[in-house]
């Protein structure tokens, strides 16, 4: 970025010459900030830093309406986006927060997988968790790769190609961790991916009640 600031302003170039550098500046510039705040984010949640600010959240309602988000994107690469959800799938957590951690799981898929391809959205219900799976039929991951994949910076060879800065697993595995969740992943090369976040699920009635009022507690630090 500052060698091509530099340059821009020794350089005799045109008024929509230089419109342009700016433009290619801002851009880098809106990179690096992403970069420095997901760098800050994953810090804060794994040194235990960042609050968690929880309110009942349904994942089954974030689910769709982060998916409905993506529905342009999925459009443009030709790749088919469905989603299973049930009536209602309720944890206590942080919405913004979880919404991130979909929205980077559904952004590699889209990513990760050609035209012609499908991405799969479930939220089920399965024993105390709620389970968020997306699953594509992308270019999968390698058995060597899969024990890093949520390390900063890590990407596969088969991602070098692709824009990315190699944070977003790793945002997806503090944001779960936070809210006492897990993130599972398995994968086929050639035959696409399947990650799943598993979430405590909240009960609903007084035990779900009081479970809120203790998260509070903690979040104000009693
Ligand atoms: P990136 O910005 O590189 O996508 P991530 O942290 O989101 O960084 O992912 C780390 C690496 O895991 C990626 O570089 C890629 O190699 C692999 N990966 C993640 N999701 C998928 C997927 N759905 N299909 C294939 N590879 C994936």
């Amino acid at each position: 970025i500052r060698g091509v600031a530099e340059m821009a302003i020794t350089s005799e170039a045109s008024l929509e010459q230089h419109r342009e550098t700016a433009a290619e500046i801002v851009e880098a510039c809106d990179e690096l900030l992403v970069m420095v705040n997901s760098m800050l984010a994953i810090s804060e949640m794994e040194s235990g830093v960042a609050r968690l600010d929880a309110q009942p959240v349904d994942c089954a309602g974030l689910v769709a309406d982060t998916c409905e988000l993506f529905e342009p994107a999925t459009e443009d690469r030709g790749v088919k986006l469905s989603v299973e959800a049930p009536g209602l799938a309720l944890v206590s957590g942080d919405r913004p927060r979880l919404q991130q951690a979909v929205a980077n799981l559904l952004d590699n898929a889209i990513k990760y997988t050609a035209a012609g391809g499908a991405i799969h959205v479930k939220v089920a219900i399965e024993g105390g968790d709620v389970v968020v799976s997306v699953q594509d039929t992308g270019v999968g991951i390698a058995g060597g790769d899969l024990p890093h994949i949520f390390e900063r910076f890590y990407r596969a060879d088969h991602s070098r190609s692709k824009p990315g800065n190699g944070l977003g697993l790793g945002l997806v595995r503090g944001i779960v961790k936070m809210h006492g969740g897990r993130v599972e992943v398995s994968s086929v090369v050639g035959q696409g991916t399947a990650f799943s976040l598993h979430l405590p699920a909240l009960v609903e009635g007084r035990r779900g009640q009081q479970a809120m009022s203790a998260q509070r507690g903690r979040n104000l630090g009693d």
